[in-house]
């Protein structure tokens, strides 16, 4: 089997990345090691995927990533107070902190906790990251094709697909 270089569906591709707000700061960047996905399955941001698409090894791309396409816009109605003593006790609740609850329809959701004062804690089901236009600059460092385990199982299994997981 030859290597692929093209991003296509049921791919595994390696990036590197600097993600930049619409002021410029960093928001979050790849480190030593390339990010790693499985493309087509949704394991990154839409609007990054669709910029991804087609794309070869070695290309550099910039991608302006609206946030419908990327983590939502900000809900104003997402947000609610809890009291603390609904919490558990031995968790250190601070403001950023994602909680994972499992929602009545059985799904894993994630509230995000803004404040965490006294009796209560405010809580939102906005990403921190809702509302921000993403600035991506990429330069694909790597691909292959997807093994049937990380096809069925929607995500890459690690840069040679041998990592142990889950
Ligand atoms: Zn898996």
């Amino acid at each position: 089997m030859s290597t692929p270089t093209t991003v296509a569906a049921d791919r595994v591709v390696l990036f590197h990345y600097v993600l930049k707000d619409e002021a410029g700061e960093v928001l979050d960047a790849s480190g030593e090691h390339p990010m790693v996905y499985l493309h087509g399955h949704g394991n990154i941001v839409p609007g990054l995927e669709k910029h991804l698409e087609g794309k070869v090894v070695g290309d550099e791309i910039t991608a302006v990533v609206p946030p419908e396409e990327a983590y939502g816009v900000i809900d104003e109605n997402a947000t609610q107070r809890v009291p603390r003593k609904e919490m558990p006790k031995d968790l250190d609740i601070k403001p950023g902190m994602p909680l994972r609850f499992r929602a009545s329809d059985g799904r894993i959701a994630t509230l995000w906790v803004t404040e965490a004062k006294g009796a209560w804690v405010t809580v939102t089901a906005n990403h921190p990251m809702a509302g921000k236009t993403l600035h991506f600059e990429v330069v694909i460092s790597g691909m292959r094709e997807a093994t049937a385990d990380e096809i069925q199982h929607g995500h890459a299994h690690g840069p040679d697909g041998h990592h142990h997981h889950h």
